[in-house]
């Protein structure tokens, strides 16, 4: 008999959408998308051990927030894997949370990444990467992502995924807000600000694509787009301001990261990335600054 593992650790980074196109609404409620993923290096760890039922327990500054019980994006994971392979979900899944929570940065979509590679880990359920792909798929439109990391660009609802060739390092600077928005919300707005105006098919930039391939990241700040963001400051104005103080401290571009109200600086370089860190840390427009790099690995066992 093999021997299982007594605990496993899986690490499991946050992504920021360098392009997000987002489609009219489909009758299913859902919005076509084109949306290019890079991962970054802030990372949730989820570790998994045998226990009598399922539990479930966060840790992090943020931990308050996170949903302690079965509604857990990374239980709902735990229950999936182990119904696809008849067993009982009897794991403790602890996460130790760096992510942002509700912050546009897919912390949930990261911890249910990684629940269902540690539990496979766990329970030596030996599923293909496509199984676990599709597992992800079924909880999210971002999880997907979170497993392979990297870059990658989604179409759907953003849970096809086509990865993307990267030629260099990027350093970015992340604006944490105070509070979350509801990405649901968000596309409400979105909606809503848009009216009875045409909407065109969300369509990859290939001007941005080319730019990740060639690590070029002057190019990438040009190509830069998020559909969300005019919904985002809609919902929440002061975002305005973090904006524009990390754009006059020098940050290549700025943007709001996919739902927000994370914002997300693009630099030319590491040094420049702590400059706009310390501008915006000073600048009283936001909670917290985090410096650091994409593309990240996805979900990797530690
Ligand atoms: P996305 O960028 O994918 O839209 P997000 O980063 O804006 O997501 P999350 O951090 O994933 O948002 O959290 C969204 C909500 O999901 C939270 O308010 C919380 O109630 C719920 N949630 C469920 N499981 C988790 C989890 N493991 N971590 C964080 N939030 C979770």
């Amino acid at each position: 008999m093999t021997r299982r593992p007594a605990s496993v650790t899986v690490r499991v980074p946050a992504k920021v959408n360098v392009q997000l196109a987002v489609g009219g609404p489909r009758p299913d409620g859902f919005h076509d998308l084109a949306n290019v993923f890079l991962a970054v290096g802030l990372y949730d760890e989820v570790t998994v051990v045998p226990a009598e039922e399922l539990r479930i327990t966060v840790a992090g500054p943020d931990a308050g927030q996170v949903p302690a019980d079965a509604s857990n994006l990374a239980a709902r994971a735990a229950v999936a894997l182990a119904a696809r392979h008849g067993l009982e979900p009897r794991v403790h899944i602890h996460i130790v949370k760096d992510i942002p929570v509700a912050g546009g940065m897919a912390g949930g979509s990261a911890d249910a990444a990684g629940a269902l590679v540690a539990c496979d880990a766990l329970w030596g359920t030996g599923a293909s990467r496509e199984e676990l792909l599709a597992i992800c798929a079924e909880l999210g439109s971002d999880v997907p992502f979170s497993l392979v990391g990297g870059a990658a660009l989604g179409r759907g609802r953003g849970e096809l995924l086509e990865p993307l060739e990267t030629g260099g390092t990027f350093h970015w600077v992340f604006a944490v807000a105070d509070g979350g928005l509801s990405t649901p919300e968000v596309y409400r707005e979105c909606d809503r600000l848009r009216g009875d105006a045409a909407v065109p098919e969300p369509e990859a930039s290939p001007a941005l694509i080319e730019a990740l391939r060639t690590g070029d990241a002057v190019a990438l700040a040009a190509s830069l787009a998020n559909d969300l963001q005019p919904a985002a400051l809609s919902l929440r104005p002061s975002l305005a301001a973090t904006l524009a103080a990390g754009a006059e401290a020098g940050a290549l571009a700025a943007l709001v990261s996919g739902s927000g109200p994370t914002t997300a600086f693009l630099a030319k370089d590491a040094e420049s990335a702590h400059a706009v860190a310390g501008v915006l840390a000073a600048s009283g427009t936001c909670r917290t600054v985090r410096v650091t790099t994409g593309p990240a690995q996805g979900a990797t066992l530690v």
